[in-house]
Formats: structure tokens, sequence, C-alpha cells
């Protein structure tokens, strides 16, 4: 499962001109379709693609993290902003841990059921537990 922060049109991200997504340099804001923008607070809140999200919340819930297929692209962001990967790791789990919470809390759409996004935080809160405990 993946639970994304509430997303912002390309109009609202490119406030201040032409907006290329960080961490992926391919998305921008003056795309033709919306790409859907979230702030991510691995890199500090800087807006990155929903594209991005998704592909950075697949590594880091993975149990595998380090021979995740696309743990490469994780690293590189880690590298750019001068981070350690398990750090951002744990960056990305609070921020999504968070989402559940206020999902459950009935907070935004309900596009999924109470129970899977129970289910989810479990997951994610002993995912949590056991990286913080090695
Ligand atoms: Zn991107």
């Amino acid at each position: 499962m993946i639970i994304t922060p509430k997303e912002k049109t390309n109009e609202e991200v490119k406030i201040a001109g032409r907006y290329v997504c960080p961490t992926c340099q391919a998305q921008t804001t003056t795309s033709k379709v919306e790409i859907g923008w979230v702030s991510c607070p691995m890199i500090g809140g800087e807006n990155i693609c929903v594209g991005c999200c998704i592909d950075f919340q697949v590594v880091a819930n993975s149990e595998s993290f380090e021979n995740h297929p696309d743990f490469a692209e994780f690293l590189e962001v880690a590298n750019k902003y001068r981070k350690l990967p398990s750090k951002l790791r744990i960056i990305c789990l609070n921020h999504q841990i968070e989402l559940c919470e206020n999902f459950l809390k009935d907070k935004g759409p309900k596009y999924i059921s109470n129970k899977k996004v129970e289910e989810f935080l479990t997951y994610l809160l002993n995912l949590r537990l056991e990286i913080m405990s090695d």
C-alpha cells in the first residue's frame, strides 16, 4: 500500500517560475499534464513529483532496503542532500506514519478503508521499531 500527501497542482508549485522535480530532474511544472506535487520532508519539505514520492516510499518500506532494485535512486538523493540513506528512510517512515494517523483521524478523502490503513500503519510501526533496534 502507498499513502501519499495531499497533492499540489503544477500551478500551485510553479509560483516562482518553472519548477523541476529536484529528485528526478525530469518532471516539471510546465508539463501539459498535472504531475501531482508533494512536500517531501526527506529534503526539507521541498516539492517533489508524486512519482518520486511513490518510488522512495517503496524502497523505504522494503524489508530489503539496501538490496532493493531502486535503492540507487534513494542513495542518489541521500548523497545530493548529504544525508545517510538510513536517516532518510526514518524520515520517510515517520512521514508515512503521520499520514496514516491523519487519515484515520478522518482527514482527507476516504479512498481506502480504515482497516487497510490500520494494517499498513502497524506494518510501518513494526518496521521502524525493527530498524531503530538494529
Ligand atoms: Zn520526481
